[in-house]
């Protein structure tokens, strides 16, 4: 099915945390399109560097404040929101050791904060969700209509749960306010603008092959995961912010790999001679992950455009730079 674009000039748009790697990107297609944005960021796992290209885009505000404690006083934030994309929460598993208050935060106060504010606005809600919400999945590939096989007490909780419950909090608000709401499910999405030491499997590895040190593949790494380009990624945002759609909808691709053969497949994209060396696993790490993608195809007209060898090939460009 065709989708409409629906965003676009004299629309307004609040994108919580819009410094983060995926949500700049979306920033910047908002703007590409001649929307005006505000983006929302306390910089907690994000940079000022993502944003610092549009100091000049006349249509772009940047906002520094913790969405967990209100949206502030600021002119930026004084008129009626269009829509508004709930993408601020530290994303990587080695955060949810180090941010683990940040995180619940961001997914409960921060998320009710700003359905209230799209409720006080009449605007479109689009809420930036995980894969992460099938847990450790026992059913393969895994479709909106799983429920899930969480660890509620684990050491991933504070984040799967907080994506969980701002996903039922987004329900609520549509059924008892009427709230036009939208729910993405965002698969291992990757591409420039990630930070080298964010922890998450691409970053680490391709800085582990740019500096020839040996490429930390957690377990046997027969594990797997789908990857995502960004672009990929923030064409299916768009499509489903401009739908009427609610979902759950799944975002990413078909492409499902061992993270053995993604170190592999780095070492030799990235033409380094580093080795590969198995080290311990993290607790409840999901053993295979892969996108139904029948819904964004058949719902959004959703079809990923960029295969791994080409988004790995840009990113690792992205980085020696
Ligand atoms: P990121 O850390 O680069 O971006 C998140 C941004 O949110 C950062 O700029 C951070 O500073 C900001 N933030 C966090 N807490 C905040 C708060 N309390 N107030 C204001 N800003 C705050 O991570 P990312 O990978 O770009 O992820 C973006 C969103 O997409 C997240 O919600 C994440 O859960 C979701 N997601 C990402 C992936 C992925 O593979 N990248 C997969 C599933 C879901
Ligand atoms: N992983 C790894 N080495 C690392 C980081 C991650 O082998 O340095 C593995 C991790 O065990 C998981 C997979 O890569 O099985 C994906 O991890 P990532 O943190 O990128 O994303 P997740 O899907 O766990 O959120």
């Amino acid at each position: 099915m065709a989708v409409t674009q629906r965003y676009g000039p004299g629309h307004r748009i609040l994108v919580s945390g819009g410094g983060g790697f995926v949500p700049s990107h979306v920033v910047d297609a908002l703007l590409a399109r001649g929307c005006t944005v505000v983006a929302l960021d306390n910089f907690v796992t994000g940079s000022r560097d993502n944003l610092a290209h549009l100091a000049t885009e006349p249509r772009f505000t940047l906002v520094e404040a913790d969405v967990t404690e209100g949206l502030p006083a600021h002119p930026a934030l004084a008129d009626r929101f269009d829509a508004i994309l709930h993408m601020a929460s530290p994303a990587s598993p080695t955060d949810f050791a180090k941010l683990p208050m940040e995180i619940l935060k961001v997914g409960s106060i921060g998320t009710m904060a700003l359905l209230d504010r799209a409720v006080a606005d009449a605007a479109r809600f689009l809420m930036a969700s995980t894969s992460e919400a099938y847990g450790d999945p026992l059913v393969h590939p895994q479709p909106e209509s799983y429920w899930g096989n969480v660890n509620p007490i684990g050491v991933r909780a504070v984040y799967d749960e907080s994506k969980r419950f701002s996903e039922a909090a987004t329900m609520a608000y549509h059924r008892y306010h009427g709230l036009d709401t939208a729910i993405v499910r965002i698969f291992n999405t990757y591409g420039p603008r990630m930070r080298p030491d964010d922890g998450r499997a691409i970053p680490t590895f391709i800085s582990q092959a740019l500096r020839g040190a040996a490429l930390t593949v957690q377990g046997t790494g027969t594990q797997t995961r789908s990857i995502t380009y960004v672009d990929d990624l923030v064409r299916g945002i768009l499509l489903l912010l401009d739908s009427t759609e609610t979902g759950p909808i799944n975002c990413g691709t078909e492409h499902e790999m061992t993270m053995l053969d993604l170190a592999r497949l780095i070492v030799e994209l990235s033409g380094s001679s580093s080795t590969i060396e198995l080290v311990p696993r993290a607790a409840d790490d999901p053993e295979k992950r892969r996108p139904d993608l029948t819904l964004a195809r058949t719902l959004l007209g959703y079809e990923p455009q960029v295969g791994p060898e080409e988004g790995l090939r840009r990113t690792i460009e992205f980085f020696r730079n």
